[in-house]
């Protein structure tokens, strides 16, 4: 057996797309692909910082030629942000050494050098090929990694099925039956999701990008998955290929505190909310977070849309789990889990006569009726807070899900959820 780590053929401008490379080296070769979601927070990525695998039964030296041959002839190389690289490894996908799984996991959530991928690749005695700066060797030694790295933590992987379209269409407006679609998801929902916003309407399966891809839909079973791509109506498709993947799994959060959270890293964070939330020019919500002495602010952006709303249903006092990506110290939230809600705020009393909210009486001296009642209050009382929030988790929608966040739908959280379909 042979596994072939690929990355960074695609250009953000120009197309192309490095699964489309991996289906047709699949084709070539022969095997299955793996499709890699990486640190979210690396500066080099097109878009979702994927790389891909092809476990192959062929030997290593054709599937190494096939790999370089595949480079040449579809990577974007005029682009000059196109790094890419192949590694190439003998053996069982399972059977990587633990340093190359480890390798994988540190993809996840550090930035990683292509000179140290490549000292690991020459200690195991991987073939390697590296274009430009070779960045792209960084992903390619991730994704031979992917498998033991998934099995070593327990990640329950998923399935996403990509149609491409016809080579002469890529860059025009795509044509994808709505109703076709939404009907297929629905036939399929909560096995496959993030298939469409069905708040919004968006077709969330389907990218915006000048790419070779149509549609991509995503789910837990291989089968349900490929029966919802199999019934939307569409233009012609000029391939289809099956990818395992740690899409929809929260593989990039890491347990945290708000005293050791860094920047370009993503966390599960316990906190208790310390400002009220505000909603600033553009539509982002922020707030601050707190945990002892330490503190970190949060902010839900405007592209989360509805999302918003919840967070500015949070009150000071509110115990939370925070989960985002840090950046420049603030944690960019991408769910939130609900521990427990302040139910009541210390208010100044109300006069029980004439129900006005009474007067200070002077400084330590309570408070007193503002009118001629005579009542008096010895200090601030108990009042109930209406909550428009449940103890729970909330995520952001569809079309705002990072591809590696794990959507509520798919279960294994420890509270309540209020899933977002
Ligand atoms: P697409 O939208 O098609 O998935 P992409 O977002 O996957 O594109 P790439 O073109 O693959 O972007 O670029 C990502 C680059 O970053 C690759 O060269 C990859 O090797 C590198 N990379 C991935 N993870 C890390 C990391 N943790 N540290 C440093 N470099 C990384």
């Amino acid at each position: 057996m042979t596994v072939v780590g690929i990355d960074d053929t695609d250009s953000r401008e120009r197309g192309m797309c490095t699964t489309y490379a991996a289906a047709r080296l699949r084709e070539r070769v022969g095997g299955r692909c793996l499709l890699v979601r990486l640190n979210p927070a690396v500066p080099y990525k097109t878009r979702g910082n994927a790389a891909l695998a092809v476990v192959t039964d062929s030997d290593p030296e054709t599937a190494f030629d096939a790999a370089r041959e595949l480079v040449e002839s579809d990577a974007e190389l005029a682009d000059d942000r196109t790094n890419p690289g192949v590694v190439v490894a003998s053996g069982s996908p399972a059977d990587v050494p633990p340093e190359v799984a480890g390798w994988t996991d540190r993809a996840m959530r550090e930035i990683l050098s292509p000179e140290a991928a490549r000292d690991i690749c020459e200690r195991y005695g991987y073939q390697t090929a590296g274009w430009e700066t070779e960045q792209g060797l960084v992903g390619a030694l991730a994704a031979v990694g992917a498998e033991r790295a998934w099995e070593r933590a327990g990640v329950d992987t998923s399935y996403e099925i990509i149609s491409y379209r016809e080579r002469d269409r890529w860059g025009t407006d795509r044509r994808v039956d709505a109703d076709s679609l939404f009907a297929a998801a629905d036939a399929h929902y909560p096995t496959v999701w993030d298939t469409v916003d069905r708040t919004t309407g968006d077709l969330v399966a389907v990218p915006h990008t000048p790419g070779p891809v149509l549609h991509a839909i995503r789910g837990d079973d291989p089968d349900a998955t490929r029966e919802c791509a199999r019934a939307v109506d569409s233009e012609a498709i000029e391939r289809r290929c099956t990818f395992e993947t740690n899409q929809g799994t929260d593989a990039h959060l890491a347990s945290g505190t708000l005293e050791t959270a860094r920047d370009g890293r993503s966390y599960r964070l316990d906190a208790t909310v310390s400002t009220a939330p505000d909603t600033r020019e553009g539509g982002h919500v922020f707030l601050e977070l707190a945990d002892g002495e330490a503190r970190l602010n949060a902010a839900a952006f405007a592209p989360t849309g509805r999302f918003r709303d919840w967070v500015r249903a949070l009150r000071v006092g509110d115990d939370v789990t925070a989960c985002g990506e840090v950046t420049d110290g603030t944690v960019k939230l991408e769910k939130v889990a609900v521990r427990s809600l302040r139910e009541t705020e210390r208010v100044t009393p109300e006069c029980p006569e004439c129900g006005r909210r009474m007067e200070s009486a002077g400084r330590g001296q309570g408070y007193r009726c503002r009118g001629d009642c005579g009542t008096t209050a010895s200090g601030k009382v108990d009042q109930e807070i209406a909550r428009d929030i449940e103890v729970g988790w909330y995520e952001v929608p569809p079309h705002a899900r990072r591809h590696v966040a794990r959507p509520l739908i798919r279960g294994g959280f420890d509270a309540p959820v209020h899933p977002e379909s």
